[in-house]
């Protein structure tokens, strides 16, 4: 058995930087001086609420979040929000609008990714016979063989609803690789200009793939704002949410109204009202997530990480694209609409993928296997995979090119 560390490219959960495991080492045995292990001490204790502010401090100046939105933590990961968004949306809706037929509620779903279309799913099981679920655009339609999500909708195909109960996007869809490009000028941005602004948008986003990898464009737009901590910042276990004060509502008085009741521990309101310590968090992640916020700090947050994540994936499609020109490879996702965290392409020829897997892993590069639905190769370069990595990584690819 090894005990050398391997490069990890894994797609979640995924690389954290050794540090930061290091760290943790000795908070498992003494957090902070106390004497008790992070994962042995009261999450109501001092301590422990003092890390908590810390790190909630701590996100909130380096994502910018204004007073306007609060950052609540939980459990569940990104799927448990694909639920809470659409229970706690439609309490607001019914709120603001006590009479809605399900006809006049209506929840708008940007379609992808295999991501974005599970959340539109789950919305349809949940509002069944209450409201509408709205597909406002499918990316599979502009595909090239009409089936996969491998680009981004042109704008003008973005109709939204005219008072929807949300309106939803995944901000990066890991499996096909396909996000909405960080450049508002970009076709492959999310069209924030299209938003109606004559109330508060309730515009909802799914971050879990690129959560603190680069500032978020148009934060304060947002009515809700998702991430499981496991791919840039911390163990699964940890899920993130950034909330528009107005979407933390009142769910019992919905209820009165006509809609499901919303489970206590899916509520924003029970969240925000107990300081995110309803019930027993997830003292162990928050901790190794907490870490790694400060080291982020230390590092020059998120500029230092956007520049370095910017350069870490235009090197890698450098060598892609030429792989593509030579016969070898082939993307699996039209250009424009590449992701910058998760790259994702095909290694041609009988056996060829194989071969390309093996030999990574024989040079202590793990975690390269594409996704089970997807196949292929994917390369994750989440935050803790240092730019040396990826480097060695193009090294390889380049001499492979030179083999093939
Ligand atoms: N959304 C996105 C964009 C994801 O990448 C993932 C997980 N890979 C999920 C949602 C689901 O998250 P979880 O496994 O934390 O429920």
């Amino acid at each position: 058995m090894s005990t050398e560390r391997v490069l990890n490219f894994g797609a979640g959960p995924s690389a954290l930087p050794l540090s930061v495991l290091e760290e943790a080492q000795k908070g498992l045995v003494n957090f902070n001086g106390t004497g008790i292990g992070i994962a042995e001490i009261s999450h109501r204790s001092k301590e422990f609420q003092a890390f908590l502010d810390d790190f909630e401090k701590n996100i909130r100046t380096q994502l910018g979040v204004p007073p306007t939105h609060r950052i609540l933590f939980t459990q569940g990961g990104g799927t448990s929000q694909f639920s809470a968004v659409v229970l706690n949306l439609l309490a607001r809706h019914r709120l603001l609008h006590p009479t809605a037929t399900a006809e006049e509620t209506v929840l708008d779903y940007v379609v992808t990714g295999s991501w974005s279309k599970k959340a539109a799913e789950e919305a349809r099981r949940l509002a069944a016979g209450n409201a509408t679920v709205r597909t406002v655009v499918d990316s599979r339609v502009y595909s090239k063989d009409g089936k996969s999500f491998d680009n981004i909708p042109p704008h003008a195909e973005f109709t939204f609803s005219d008072d929807p109960a949300l309106i939803y996007y995944c901000e990066n869809e890991t499996v096909d690789g396909v996000e909405f490009s960080h450049d508002p000028q970009s076709p492959a941005s999310f069209p924030f200009h299209l938003l109606k602004r004559d109330a508060l948008v309730p515009l909802v986003a799914d971050y879990s793939s690129s959560f603190m990898c680069r500032p978020i464009p148009h934060l304060a737009d947002h009515a809700v704002i998702y991430a499981g901590a496991q791919k840039n910042i911390g163990p699964a276990g940890l899920t993130i949410l950034i909330v528009r004060q107005d979407c933390i509502v009142d769910v019992d008085a919905a209820a009165k109204l006509g809609v499901t009741p919303v489970p206590l521990i899916l509520s924003y309101k029970t969240l925000a009202d107990s300081g995110s310590l309803y019930n027993t968090p997830s003292v162990l992640p928050i901790y190794m997530a907490g870490l790694v916020l400060q080291r982020m700090k230390e590092k020059g947050g998120l500029p230092y990480y956007e520049e370095t994540n910017r350069r870490k994936a235009q090197k890698l499609y450098a060598i892609i694209h030429e792989g593509e020109q030579k016969g070898v490879f082939r993307r699996k996702v039209q250009q424009g609409s590449e992701s910058w965290m998760n790259a994702v392409f095909e290694v041609l020829g009988e056996g060829a993928e194989k071969k390309f897997l093996e030999g990574a892993e024989k040079e202590g590069m793990k975690g390269l296997k594409g996704h089970r639905s997807v196949g292929g190769v994917r390369v994750s370069l989440y935050n803790a995979v240092t730019e040396e990595e990826v480097d060695k990584l193009i090294a390889y690819m380049t001499r492979f090119l030179g083999e093939s």
